[in-house]
């Protein structure tokens, strides 16, 4: 919600030279007011997403970042690369030059010369102003930022949950941006030394993956932020065949494949674990079953479930301290900073462990709106947690009951629980005579689909992969 604010107090030149083409164009954001917004967003990003904590990977997106950029329209910008600890398929920029790429893409590229286009295209986006005009455009228009975000907006401030980072992340570029973005990065890529045949290539498995990605509440995946690939594909080949680049070769497989053994594939038990309805955190040593049906978003700082089609009921999984020696006093300082004062409640015990649970009515941006609340202490007293049924007055009923259902579900885990839960990642294995796919999936343990195990290694489910070749697997 900053980001907004930032914008509104700025409405100062509503012209400026796009940096790309030369152009004079709407535009109510200065640089320095985009580079702001960036910086903003940008700390909305780490605190809902966290940085993957593995250095080697961070300092080679760094390193091929900063060659890209430095080829960029806009060498000069601060300009930050950073892999996000997700399991989503996704890449995405903030104004000002924060550029960000998920670890949940990385298995799915091929070379250095793919990350290089992958990058190259999310630069472009930052060159050409694409957010920062369009934060105009809108602007002008008087909708403000149109935040397409995780949950509803007014109960990101009412929650303390991150907000305008994420509604930054996901607007929504138009066709003609994406195609400039995919052109912009092919051109930087070749002439940084890649290969720009990385670009068609990475957008071939993009093709492929749509088929495959499911859509959820949490960060969307490539597919549902961007046009489909194969509309961009054609075009991007002029790109290439126009980048006059001999030295362009660069595709680097081997020093991309040194960095990809290892790298975490899915859910990381350091942030929790979705299986199925439930939301299983090893570390922490806690599981919460949701209702059946709804989506699951795992963010860093709360887990939130929806039921499909009501944005405005949610459930909240968040921590609210450890000090506390009453939960009740707990329970309605928490609340009441929300904006909610209490009905009715009482103290009870849940699988064992001390909890109160009440219901709350409060305000939240004008509406009138119910609160089912539950606070389970764990038994070690490390940590005070809050599940959180809200809705509107007027749709409370839907969330009454399965909020009632989730606290009463939340339970400590058992050592042996909590060590069966380790994350799985990507390693190298030799593919035997006679494997298929499916063979390879089987024999690890069907920890991936044996079409995404195809895709993630350059082919497709009815192809046969070559005996004696190394292939990723998922372990
Ligand atoms: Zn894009």
């Amino acid at each position: 919600m900053r980001a907004i604010v930032v914008v509104a107090l700025f409405l100062i030149s509503a012209c400026a030279t796009n940096p790309v083409t030369g152009k004079r164009e709407l535009m109510l954001v200065s640089e320095a007011q985009e580079i702001q917004m960036g910086r903003e967003a940008d700390a909305d990003v780490q605190k809902s997403m966290g940085v993957y904590a593995n250095a080697r990977w961070q300092q080679y997106v760094t390193d091929v970042g900063m060659r890209l950029a430095r080829q960029s329209h806009r060498p000069n910008l601060p300009w930050k690369f950073t892999v996000v600890d997700e399991p989503a398929v996704n890449a995405f920029a903030l104004p000002g030059g924060f550029i960000y790429i998920t670890r949940g893409i990385l298995p799915f590229l091929r070379d250095e010369a793919e990350l290089a286009s992958v990058l190259g295209h999310e630069v472009g986006h930052v060159d050409a102003r694409h957010s920062a005009s369009q934060v105009s455009k809108q602007q002008a228009a008087g909708i403000g930022l149109a935040l397409g975000s995780v949950l509803a907006p007014k109960y990101q401030d009412a929650f303390n949950l991150a907000g305008s980072g994420l509604g930054l992340m996901f607007l929504k570029f138009g066709r003609e941006d994406e195609l400039e973005a995919d052109t912009l990065g092919t051109g930087y890529a070749a002439r940084a030394g890649w290969d720009p045949a990385g670009m068609p290539g990475l957008l071939d498995t993009l093709a492929r993956l749509e088929g495959a990605s499911g859509s959820s509440r949490g960060v969307p995946h490539w597919a549902l932020t961007h046009p489909p690939a194969p509309e961009r594909v054609q075009k991007v080949q002029e790109a290439v065949a126009a980048s006059q680049s001999p030295t362009a070769i660069a595709r680097n497989r081997p020093e991309f494949e040194s960095h990809i053994a290892g790298v975490v594939f899915g859910d990381a038990r350091e942030k929790g674990v979705v299986r199925g309805r439930e939301f299983i955190h090893p570390v922490l040593r806690f599981a919460l079953t949701f209702p059946d049906g709804w989506d699951i978003a795992n963010s860093n700082d709360a887990v939130t479930a929806q039921p499909a089609g009501a944005d405005g009921a949610a459930i909240i999984l968040q921590p609210v301290g450890a000090a506390a020696s009453n939960l009740q006093v707990t329970a309605e300082t928490s609340m009441s900073k929300s904006g909610f004062s209490p009905v009715s409640g009482g103290a009870e015990r849940i699988h064992g462990l001390e909890a109160f649970v009440g219901l709350y009515e409060g305000v939240i941006q004008n509406t009138r709106a119910g609160a089912q609340a539950g606070f389970v202490r764990m038994s070690d007293r490390s940590m005070i947690y809050r599940v959180l049924g809200v809705a509107s007055s007027a749709q409370f009923d839907l969330v009454r009951a399965p909020a009632t259902a989730a606290i009463g579900s939340f339970r400590e885990l058992s050592t042996a629980e909590a060590d069966a839960i380790q994350n799985r990642q990507i390693v190298f294995q030799s593919v035997r005579s006679g494997d298929t796919w499916a063979s390879i999936a089987a024999a690890v343990g069907n920890t991936t689909k044996p079409s995404t195990l195809a895709i993630m290694n350059g082919e497709t489910l009815d192809s046969t992969p070559r005996p004696g070749s190394r292939v990723r697997v998922v372990r």
